[in-house]
């Protein structure tokens, strides 16, 4: 196994160095794989995306709808007409699947009912579908309020104690906050704990709207009607709320699961609903409170104020059912000729909040036509050595619920089998090229971005994405809001997360195809680029001798987090010594993963173990990653269990390192340093025993 970028940056080696790189092959064999490589790229058909993205995203197809169960059907019969054997994994999860009674107005000084739904727009045939829903969150509380209201800003953690500060009474009012800052369901979470009667979620035109440019349908930004729509779960785990560590399986099952009742999960009781800048403006005119702090003003022509007063009264009703609901994950499976016990799986979900042509089906629909070329690849006689797998998840937009309740299920074949999970929701939704990943992905990654012709010009993707000036592309470390969580934050499965990125109308009625080929990808040659590379990266990873994880990355990277903690710590604690036990594990473990490297490249040359001896080699490759695994986990959560990575429990989405030690951090706190010091270095010694018996295995 080779590995030569980051510590050959510093001498700024020309990119054409390590074009040839293939990480985990012996010559022998990466001859071969260059041969099987052309042949793919010449193998797929770039127009097969544009076909599965307009059947996938003709019509509305939210989890748990009949729709959305065509949708299904439609990527089985697809997968297996592509020759992928295809499984349909059933769960019966606790759902809201339709807004239910949804209704805001301003009824004093004056009466408004206030717009909750696109406009109809002549340039868009799609906004005029019939079974497009209004503006809503699932996970809301259902009530009937009358209040006054009060502004928070983004409504986060530090907006609300700002509000405290200014003397703001938010019990019994109305909360009216902006959309941005963190994930909506925290602004509920804290408008509750705040005492307020109910919350409405806006837009800002000066986050996504005409203080950013021409709004839709003349441009890419939301109109006075776009409304954003998104779950507000938030518990202290990932998936269905009633069966946390467990899968839901169907409850007409063979295999009872034991579920939670919904009234001891903690979800949101106060109503909430999303509403357009054009609707909440008719509020933000009427205010007669004190103005707001600097920051809070948005883009509104008014100045903003913290209050309404008490002539303003503003009606929230929302009714809103939760249900048992079954849905359903796709499995397609390519079995590898020689491991089909070593997986490669990617996956994006199916469901969406209307036709989801950005968000999720261009990843679909990639993945699809990816299945296709496969399928023609096979038919010369080419098949990948490890399995290969396709995941079509429901639920998603819910709460990441299919993909989690699929890990759960299948938790201990996945800790045993998977190489890597690649996640590509949304994946085709413009030009940009963007990828997170777990430290020992980043290397196969910049490695086959080189292999691929980024369309419309003469530079490979890894040349655009990188941009002139740069030697290395950044990657960055995931975090939370999509399906890679339960296989790499609960299960300890190497992942990645990439795609192209571009304009977007998130979660609004008008992610469609008119908005797709108009503004996000009119070229359609993205989704075919995207099928190469990924197509690429998983024949990559399903024929190489060694798995090519980059072993000495770990080193790198936990070098580089632990002193960006131990700097953080000393903001506010300087007397704090270091995490000294992980400080020396980490130097060691440099050490042993050099070794490692360069014996794996040295036994890739001249190639003496038999298959069964690399089988062994590549089993402890795939344990690697669950050094991590905790079985305690973390103290925000205990399903989360990588003390590598999650999600920030805080805002969601972003991405925190090291989170045992982030939590700390985040409440100033010093007293747990020395156990995470001692819970951080033992995992840290696991892996360098793990890759020692590597490197013995190697001799
Ligand atoms: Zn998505």
């Amino acid at each position: 196994m080779k590995r030569t970028f980051v510590g050959l940056l510093a001498f700024a080696v020309s990119s054409a160095a390590w074009a040839q790189n293939y990480s985990g092959y012996t010559p022998a064999s990466q001859k071969k794989q260059e041969e099987i490589e052309k042949k793919w790229l010449t193998t797929t058909d770039f127009s097969r995306f544009r076909t599965h993205l307009t059947a996938l995203t003709s019509v509305p197809h939210t989890a748990g709808s009949v729709q959305n169960e065509k949708v299904r059907d439609y990527l089985v019969e697809t997968m297996e007409k592509a020759g992928w054997k295809s499984t349909v994994y059933p769960y019966d999860i606790l759902l809201p699947k339709e807004p239910g009674y949804s209704s805001v107005s301003v009824v004093a000084p004056v009466r408004i009912p206030l717009n909750n739904q696109e406009y109809v727009l002549p340039e868009d045939p799609y906004s005029a579908h019939p079974d497009l829903w209004p503006g809503w969150n699932a996970w809301s509380g259902s009530g009937n309020v009358t209040a006054e209201v009060v502004y928070a800003n983004y409504g986060t953690k530090a907006d609300f104690e700002r509000l405290e500060k200014e003397g703001i009474d938010i019990k019994g009012k109305i909360v009216l906050a902006r959309y941005g800052g963190n994930f909506r369901g925290y602004k509920a979470k804290f408008a509750e704990q705040y005492g307020a009667a109910g919350l409405i979620i806006y837009t800002d035109p000066a986050d996504a709207g005409y203080m950013k440019g021409l709004v839709y349908p003349q441009g890419v930004f939301y109109n006075e009607s776009s409304i954003q729509r998104g779950s507000l779960l938030t518990l202290d785990f990932t998936g269905d709320a009633l069966t946390p560590f467990e899968p839901a399986l169907p409850l007409d099952g063979a295999k009872k699961i034991k579920r939670l009742k919904p009234e001891e999960v903690g979800l949101h009781t106060i109503p909430v609903t999303s509403l357009p800048y054009g609707s909440v403006k008719e509020i933000f005119a009427r205010m007669t409170g004190k103005p707001v702090p600097a920051g809070w003003q948005g883009g509104l022509p008014y100045t903003y104020r913290l209050t309404g007063g008490a002539d303003l009264k503003v009606n929230l009703n929302v009714q809103q059912k939760k249900d048992m609901v079954r849905v359903y994950d796709v499995i397609g499976k390519w079995e590898g000729t020689e491991n089909p016990d070593e997986w490669i799986i990617m996956g994006c979900h199916y469901d969406a909040w209307s036709f989801g042509s950005t968000d999720p089906n261009s990843g679909t629909a990639m993945m699809l036509a990816l299945a296709e070329s496969m399928n023609k690849l096979a038919q010369q006689g080419i098949k990948p050595k490890r399995s290969i797998l396709i995941g079509h998840w429901d639920a998603e937009e819910h709460g990441v619920i299919g993909s989690t309740e699929w890990v759960e299920q299948m938790h201990d074949e996945l800790k045993a089998k998977a190489v890597t999970y690649i996640n590509l929701d949304a994946a085709v939704s413009g030009r940009n090229f963007g990828a997170s990943a777990s430290p020992s992905m980043k290397q196969v990654i910049l490695e086959t971005t080189q292999k691929i012709s980024f369309p419309d010009s003469s530079k490979t993707l890894f040349e655009v994405w990188k941009g002139a000036k740069k030697q290395e592309p950044n990657i960055g470390n995931l975090g939370g809001g999509s399906d890679h969580i339960a296989f790499y934050m609960h299960v300890g499965v190497p992942s990645l997360n990439a795609g192209v990125g571009g304009p977007t109308l998130y979660h609004t009625n008008y992610d469609n195809l008119t908005f797709y080929e108009k503004f996000a990808e009119p070229s359609f040659q993205m989704g075919g680029m995207m099928e190469q590379w990924v197509g690429l990266l998983s024949l990559r990873l399903a024929n190489a001798d060694v798995l090519p994880y980059d072993i000495p990355r770990y080193a790198t990277d936990l070098k580089t987090h632990f002193e960006a903690a131990e700097k953080q710590i000393k903001g506010y604690s300087p007397d704090f010594k270091g995490f000294v036990k992980v400080q020396k594990e980490i130097k060691e473990l440099d050490i042993i993963a050099q070794t490692f490297d360069k014996a794996m490249a040295a036994q890739l040359k001249k190639q003496t173990k038999t298959a069964a001896q690399m089988q062994q080699i590549n089993a402890k490759l795939r344990a690697l990653e669950k050094a991590f695994i905790d079985e305690k986990g973390m103290y925000f959560g205990s399903w989360y269990r990588s003390l590598y990575a999650s999600s920030d429990p805080f805002s969601g989405y972003a991405s925190w390192v090291l989170p045992g030690i982030q939590y700390e951090i985040e409440g100033k706190k010093t007293d747990k340093l020395t156990e995470w010091d001692g819970r951080y270095a033992g995992a840290i010694q696991q892996l360098k025993n793990q890759i020692s018996e590597l490197n013995q295995l190697l001799k």
